[in-house]
């Protein structure tokens, strides 16, 4: 579908708001330039701290936009950080957010509406369902108001099915050996929209003896708010989570659900346009992880990297090292500067000399290009939702070392409904990892994922290429939701 035609005035406009951790950003703007390329105007909220954040990074040209598509920002009322360049904490992120934003992103509405800027009026809020203070701003403007869900459609079920696992007393957690004593493995059978659940599989906030813990109350409540938006969108297809995507609609947890998914590839451009060089990475992307991986043979790499949050101890850090020393492998790993908690990573000499000749670190690369070179073979992930996707779109299989939210819930369907993963205990041990790295890279069961993540990535292309399902989804929400009605 073209352009929509027509004067600056009568086009809609349509203003993103993601939460802001990158998870959440890159789906949101892939979103955005969606909507851009479909005619809309579009205004995208960064928060203070991110915008400066992204100018520091890759300069102030990352923010200036293309004709129709600005940036705009509201603190995130957080107080000002010693370092500014690194993960935000997510409660206190979760916390400000809810109780400080409404206000200000309602003045940013104002603003935008002020015939002054000579931007059209704006005429739908696009938010991210944790951003979910702006139903109440977008409602007083009479706006159609989508949410996006940047996580797995089965992690959305796995929170509003708390409730479920606190009915039937399995939640809050008697005590804490009960973290330790096999309990997690408890089966929970039952659970709608869901498979083979055990009480590990369920969103890792549940696992607490506390009774008001904040995360949990808090994803219950902004979960919860997303039956009141017009719509919401889901980064998915449906072959991958369709059972998950019809239990939204038939519990009336979303009046509609439209699924964008893989939204990396829906919104990939042939040829680029002056939007496709927007990026909204806040770490500085290292290009020679390319370069580097370019020399290798193909499928001979191990792909390391545990996404923009996930922290770990040195010693956990150090086990990690020896077992992707000790599994012979060529591999790149990327140690985000604030990966180990409290502390930079300290890596031994005996492994940086042991494997200098075959091993590349970096702090942060261009995930999707690497996730789609020829060289890859294996991804040891925390499994993050863009992580999952973007691994399923370059067809390499998984070792899955979840860290927290709905991780623990990607990982399980990686691992025993997809077929193209194997997980590695939370108590992390060098064995462990170099033997799964030696099965999946060359055993029969790691045979048989690289088939299944192949598998994954033909209908993943299908579900986003034009005619597909997702692109039909795509034009449903645009004419039925999204543009004003006359
Ligand atoms: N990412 C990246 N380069 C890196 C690490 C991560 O571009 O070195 C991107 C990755 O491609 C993904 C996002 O950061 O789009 C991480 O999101 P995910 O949901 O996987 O995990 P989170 O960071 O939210 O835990």
């Amino acid at each position: 579908m073209g352009s929509l035609g027509g004067a600056a005035q009568s086009k809609p406009h349509a203003v993103c708001l993601p939460y802001p951790a990158q998870g959440h950003i890159t789906p949101m703007l892939n979103v955005a330039k969606l909507l851009h390329a479909r005619g809309f105007d579009v205004t995208f909220v960064n928060t203070e701290y991110n915008q400066a954040r992204l100018v520091r990074t890759r300069g102030a040209a990352a923010v200036a936009g293309v004709p129709g598509f600005r940036f705009a920002t509201i603190p995130d009322g957080l107080p000002p950080s010693e370092d500014d360049d690194v993960t935000q904490d997510i409660p206190s992120l979760c916390k400000s957010t809810t109780e400080t934003c409404l206000g200000p992103f309602r003045r940013l509405l104002a603003a935008l509406n002020d015939p002054a800027t000579g931007h059209p009026p704006v005429t739908c809020v696009v938010s991210d369902v944790v951003m979910g203070f702006s139903i109440d701003a977008a409602k007083e403007l009479g706006l159609p108001y989508v949410q996006l869900w940047t996580a797995s459609t089965i992690s959305f079920l796995g929170y509003q099915h708390y409730r479920l696992l606190m009915t039937r007393g399995l939640a809050p957690l008697k005590d804490v050996e009960q973290l330790t004593n096999g309990f997690l493995d408890t089966p929970v059978e039952d659970v709608p929209g869901l498979r083979n659940m055990r009480f590990r599989d369920f969103p890792s906030f549940i696992r607490t003896t506390d009774p008001d813990e904040f995360m949990v109350h808090y994803v219950l409540k902004e979960t919860g708010r997303s039956a009141g938006a017009s719509a919401v969108i889901f980064n998915t297809f449906d072959e991958l989570e369709g059972e998950a995507v019809a239990a939204m609609e038939s519990l009336g947890l979303a009046r509609k659900v439209y699924t964008l998914g893989p939204l990396p590839l829906l919104a990939r451009e042939d040829p680029p346009t002056p939007r496709s060089s927007i990026s909204l990475s806040l770490w500085k992307e290292q290009e020679e992880c390319l370069r580097w991986l370019d020399g290798r043979d193909p499928g001979a790499v191990v792909y390391v990297n545990f996404g923009s949050i996930t922290v770990m101890t040195n010693e956990q850090l150090v086990e990690f090292a020896w077992g992707l020393a000790n599994s012979g492998r060529q591999f790149l790993w990327i140690i985000r500067r604030d990966l180990v908690k409290g502390d930079s990573a300290v890596l031994p000499p005996e492994f940086l000399a042991a494997t200098a000749d075959r091993g590349l670190m970096a702090s942060w690369c261009p995930q999707q290009e690497v996730l789609n070179h020829p060289a890859v073979g294996a991804f040891l992930t925390h499994s993050g939702w863009n992580s999952t996707l973007e691994t399923i779109c370059g067809g390499v299989p998984v070792i899955s070392w979840p860290f927290f939210a709905d991780q623990q819930t990607n990982c399980r369907y990686q691992c025993s409904e997809w077929g193209v993963g194997m997980e590695i205990d939370s108590n992390v041990r060098r064995d462990a990892v170099a033997s799964l790295i030696t099965e999946l890279m060359e055993g029969e069961q790691g045979k048989e994922m690289r088939r299944k993540a192949r598998e994954w990535r033909d209908k993943a292309i299908e579900a986003a290429k034009p005619g597909g399902a997702s692109q039909r989804n795509f034009d449903d929400l645009v004419r039925d939701v999204l543009l004003p009605k006359n």
